[in-house]
């Protein structure tokens, strides 16, 4: 143990839940309802399951190093250029990649109390000094985090939507914020449920890649594409950034079927449509519960809700499971009262209702 790095072992694991089948063993249980890892409730659309298909055949060979045709989509969709774009293994890889390439363990760097866990994660194991932000409202407090900079700082992340507490920045506060951020420290805005955020309310995040350089976003397949379990996801950058990330990225950090699933998934309309209004409705449902059962919930802008269900919640969440319905604890995110809940089919949020009411009482 003494040989790691000290940020590595200082760092607390990763949890990961079991696998569902093992569960199902395990509690004697048939068809649990898992609504805990923000995933799409929709399934693989069946047009990436056709063209996987289709890439089978090719698997003996390496996959394409550079994305060509991925990033080719990305560009043409997106409106820009594809020297702009890092693909990788999920955008976990691409944010850890990004931490890898400009930060040392001379530097800090900033999120938000509440922000998604990897943030801190690559920060550390890099040896990094992570400055978390005490939260407002569940939120980013982006004044308090403008104020936290020092000559040391190298990055700051902001999730918009937040994970786990669905929060969002509006585009004014946003562009507000990174206006006043010093050119030499890069923020990095990580829009994994982007493609769930009502396009009215939308930041035009890649547009503003061209007046703050030191701007990057991240996206993933992993939510409104269904592609989780495939690990796809980008990064949008200035061209100088996406260079470098590329020479420390791993060559094959995508492999020819997640590559294929991307490409596929991006022009598959229909199914993100679909992915977006089951969301929409999903949300509704649980929100509908949650006002009907006087209970406080965070207003949430991804494919999630996190519900206060009080100082029990981590027993709640083992009662849940007995009754076959998975959420995430938050206790970890310092959320010790709060629960979230992925929106999944209307089926499967019922039953999480069903069990969460006969618990409540
Ligand atoms: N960012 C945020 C805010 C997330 O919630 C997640 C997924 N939980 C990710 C990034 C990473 O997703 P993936 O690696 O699957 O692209």
């Amino acid at each position: 143990k003494q040989l790691a790095n000290v940020g590595v072992r200082n760092l607390s694991p990763y949890q990961a839940g079991k696998p569902i089948e093992e569960l199902e063993r395990e509690l004697g249980i048939r068809d649990i309802v898992k609504l805990a890892s923000n995933e799409n409730p929709l399934g693989i659309s069946p047009l990436v399951k056709a063209a996987l298909q289709d890439t089978l055949a090719g698997l003996a060979r390496y996959p394409d190093a550079n994305g060509f045709y991925l990033k080719s989509k990305l560009a043409k969709k997106f409106a820009v250029d594809t020297a702009q774009i890092t693909l990788g293994n999920g955008s976990n890889d691409v944010l850890e990649l990004l931490a890898r390439t400009f930060v040392n363990d001379q530097h800090e760097v900033i999120f938000a109390q509440h922000a998604f866990v990897v943030y801190p994660l690559v920060t550390q194991a890099i040896g990094a000094k992570g400055i978390a932000v005490p939260a407002k409202d569940y939120g980013h407090d982006l004044p308090a985090m403008l104020a936290a900079i020092t000559p040391k700082t190298r990055m700051i992340f902001i999730a918009n939507p937040n994970n786990p507490t669905g929060t969002f920045l509006t585009s004014e506060a946003l562009h507000d914020f990174i206006r006043q951020v010093p050119a030499n420290v890069l923020v990095v805005l990580d829009e994994a449920y982007y493609e769930y955020v009502p396009e009215a309310e939308r930041a035009p995040s890649l547009e503003w890649i061209a007046s703050f350089p030191n701007l990057v976003v991240s996206r993933t397949f992993s939510k409104a594409y269904g592609l989780a379990g495939l690990r796809a996801g980008y990064m949008v950058s200035h061209p100088d950034v996406a260079d470098l990330m590329n020479r420390a990225r791993q060559p094959f950090n995508m492999n020819s079927l997640s590559l294929k699933a991307a490409e596929v998934a991006l022009d598959d309309d229909d199914y993100l449509h679909k992915s977006i209004a089951v969301n929409a409705a999903g949300m509704q449902q649980l929100v509908d519960f949650c006002e009907r059962q006087g209970l406080n919930y965070i207003p949430s802008y991804g494919n999630f809700l996190t519900i206060e269900v009080g100082e029990k919640a981590g027993e709640l969440y083992q009662q849940l499971l007995q009754e076959g319905v998975i959420v995430r604890p938050v206790a970890g995110y310092e959320l010790p009262r709060h629960l979230r809940v992925s929106i999944g089919l209307p089926e499967e949020n019922e039953t999480f209702i069903r069990a969460l009411t006969k618990l409540l009482g």
